[in-house]
């Protein structure tokens, strides 16, 4: 075997041959100039051979992985080919995509470190800066998407998520049937989502939604109703779930500022007391909050209102689960409890789309879920800056599309 052979072998280099090497050591890199092994080009369009018209006078460069710490480009004279469809054209790359200044095998290894770690160690890893990283990162998941459209949709979550410090807003559209995102979008009012509707779902595609769940944003609620005509809007549960908590703990607080400094030891250690599910309280957290019946009744009625609640989850014929939230409602406004008017507003304002839950049991637990993983994801990198920055990662994480699975299947080299 030849050093040349062993070379081409060690780097799969498929009919092409190295004409030169040169290592510098100052940047650790090792160039390599490559020349085709056979003459005969392919059109990038019809994959059909074509004539040789000219080879470009400059070379073109390309990056690959490293090996053993060695930055690895390489180096090659594009020709220009005539097809007798397409015209004059530059050749087909079969190692790289038309405009990609890096490998497919490349642009594979990046797509999945940057799944699994920041993109500071990946950058690291791959021996490149990391604003080349996320450069090239943002180039390669643009150029995968594009045409990539929403399919399918049936079942729709629409969350909202924080992406910077100061209070920057993205609407994120899930499809609670596959688990994924579909859309990401900026700002989380009304003209965000409507852009969603307008854009990127045909008359056709809205009138085939069933379902769709989001908070009690009015937002959300509005663009649903006005555009899905078939669909039913589901309350998310935890959102509801949340109010109330809400409302406990600020029952709980109202006492405690109330409270001598006896009081408030008895009063210690409640606040997660209370959140807690009836399901997954010890016998002593249930003294303990038994022992409030004497110590303070606003809070214990609070607790054994927000316990009651429980109960409506498990309805399965909607009017009996009407009868309880109505018996609920004039419960909680006799224990003259002030936070628990606020929260009986918004029960009365969407009693209709809360009772929803009951006839189809959805819930926005797949999209709280999705929305964990890109939170993971957003302070794993410490926040990002920029929308499309935050935007890659989401669709590279839990997006629609296997951004990674396009890669042609040869170069994935992992
Ligand atoms: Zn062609």
């Amino acid at each position: 075997m030849t050093v040349n052979k062993f070379i081409r072998k060690l780097l799969k280099f498929k009919g092409l041959l190295v004409t030169d090497f040169q290592f510098k050591f100052r940047d650790k890199e090792l160039n390599l100039w490559v020349k085709h092994h056979k003459n005969g080009c392919l059109c990038p369009q019809c994959k059909r051979r074509g004539r040789i018209v000219r080879t470009m006078d400059n070379y073109r460069v390309w990056r690959d992985l490293p090996i053993c710490g060695w930055s690895v480009l390489f180096w090659y004279h594009p020709r220009e080919i005539f097809c007798p469809t397409h015209g004059r054209i530059q050749e087909d790359f079969p190692w790289a995509d038309a405009y990609a200044r890096v490998t497919y095998r490349f642009e594979y290894v990046m797509l999945v470190y940057c799944q699994l770690m920041t993109q500071k160690a990946a950058a690291k890893i791959l021996h490149i800066p990391k604003s080349t990283l996320s450069d090239q990162l943002h180039r390669s998941i643009k150029r995968i998407r594009y045409g990539h459209k929403v399919r399918g949709l049936k079942t729709i979550g629409i969350d909202e998520i924080s992406y910077c410090k100061g209070h920057k807003y993205a609407t994120i559209v899930y499809d609670l049937d596959r688990s994924c995102v579909v859309w990401v979008g900026q700002g989380k009012g009304r003209e965000t989502i409507d852009l969603f509707f307008n854009e990127f779902l045909s008359d056709y595609q809205k009138g085939k939604i069933k379902w769709a769940t989001c908070d009690m944003s009015r937002a959300y609620i509005g663009a649903i109703e006005d555009h899905c005509p078939n669909a039913t809007l589901v309350l998310d549960r935890f959102h509801i779930v949340k109010d109330l908590n809400k409302a406990v703990d600020e029952v709980r607080k109202e006492q405690w500022r109330l409270a001598s400094v006896d009081e408030r030891k008895a009063l210690k250690g409640l606040r997660w007391l209370l959140y807690r599910h009836s399901s997954n309280r010890s016998k002593k957290d249930t003294r303990t909050l038994n022992s409030l019946r004497k110590g303070n009744r606003r809070i214990h009625r609070a607790w054994v209102l927000k316990d009651e609640f429980e109960q409506f989850w498990d309805y399965k014929a909607p009017w009996a689960a009407e009868r309880f939230l109505k018996r609920w409602i004039t419960t909680a406004l006799k224990s003259r409890l002030e936070p628990f008017g606020e929260f009986v507003k918004i029960l009365r304002k969407h009693m209709r789309r809360i009772l929803t839950f009951i006839g189809s049991r959805l819930t926005n637990a797949i999209a709280e879920g999705l929305n964990r993983i890109i939170r993971i994801v957003k302070n794993r990198a410490s926040g990002f800056r920029s929308l499309p920055a935050f935007t890659d990662i989401i669709f590279l994480t839990v997006g629609d599309l296997d951004i990674p699975a396009q890669i042609p299947l040869k170069f994935r080299t992992l």
